[in-house]
Parts: structure tokens; sequence; C-alpha cells
């Protein structure tokens, strides 16, 4: 069973992730931006050591200097065990639909949105951790390009559109020209 080598990682769940925060602003440093930054640096801190803990139980065991972008992409692979997020095959009736009107055994993955925050969060603590950006795993081709394969196939499962919507801004009508008065005729008098 390679769940028993992982025993830590039962409760890992990206999505909703629990804070031990007590933030109850006694201290001067707190500002309106410090609850949001703190929880950004726990779940940093939190994913850190998850994935150090992937190398540590890993089968050989890696070190962070022998972590390459292939480690990486079985990290996230791993990861699905733990996914929350519906990705319908495409023999399912329910591919490419929002909201599926019953249940299916189709399988369940993480949603794409994690994973390509949980990479960069990583990526960030890698060097933080003493990395050099150039050998960062994390930041490597093939993982973005894991991450696209993951959204592209997500978005069409899932119906879902991961583009961001690109507001319209009123350019060409903000100032409507009238039209010209023709000149007065000529008064005939
Ligand atoms: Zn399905």
């Amino acid at each position: 069973m390679p769940m028993d080598s992982f025993p830590e990682m039962d409760s890992f769940n990206l999505e909703n992730a629990s804070l031990n925060v007590s933030n109850n602003g006694a201290t001067s440093l707190a500002t309106p931006s410090s609850s949001t930054s703190s929880r950004y640096e726990n779940q940093k801190r939190r994913d850190w050591n998850t994935f150090g803990q992937y190398l540590k139980n890993h089968r050989p065991p890696l070190s962070l200097s022998m972590c390459s972008g292939a480690h990486v992409l079985e990290f996230l692979r791993y990861l699905d065990q733990f996914g929350k997020t519906k990705v319908h095959t495409f023999n399912c009736p329910f591919y490419g639909l929002p909201n599926p009107p019953a249940p299916c055994p189709c399988p369940l993955r993480q949603a794409w949105g994690s994973l390509d925050a949980l990479i960069g969060r990583l990526r960030a603590a890698f060097e933080e951790n003493g990395g050099k950006p150039e050998a960062n795993p994390f930041g490597i081709r093939a993982v973005r390009l894991y991450l696209r394969e993951v959204r592209d196939l997500q978005s069409k499962a899932r119906g879902i559109s991961y583009e961001k919507k690109k507001r319209k801004r009123p350019l060409a009508n903000q100032t409507p020209t009238l039209p010209v008065p023709p000149p007065p005729p000529p008064s005939a008098s």
C-alpha cells in the first residue's frame, strides 16, 4: 500500500487548509493586509513541509538538491488522490457539464487552480530556503506544460473556462460625437 508510506499526508487538503492562526490584533504590526499575507506564508510553510516529507518518504529517499522537475510532476500526480474535484472522463455523459445532475464514477482530482497556486508557493519557498533560481525544479518548462495540460483537460471535462474574463471598456462610444448640424441656409431677406 503506497498510502502507508505517507501517514502524515492523509489529511493533506489543498483546498480547505485549516490554519491555526490566531491574530488577536494585539501587536502593532497588524495591518489590514497582514492576515492575508500571513495566511499565504503559513500555507507556503505547510506546502514546503509537505514536499519535504514527500522527499523523505520517497523510495529511494531524495534530497532537495537531487530533486528535479520529474519529481515535482510525480508529486503533483501523487496529490491527486487527495483531490476533491470531479474530473469527468471523455466517456462520461456529464463530460463538459459544469453542474452534472447526478453522481458519476469519474475520478476526483486536485483542481488546476489549487495546483497552480501550490507550485507558485513552492517555487517561492525553494528560493527562500536557499535554492538557486536557475535550479528551481518548480519553475521549469515541463511543470508549466503539465499545469497547462491539466488546465485544458479540466476546463473541457468540467465545462469551465479558466480564462480571466476581460472587461470590455467602452472606448469608442464613450464620448459620442453629435452630428454636426448643417450650416444655416443663407437668409433670404
Ligand atoms: Zn463523470
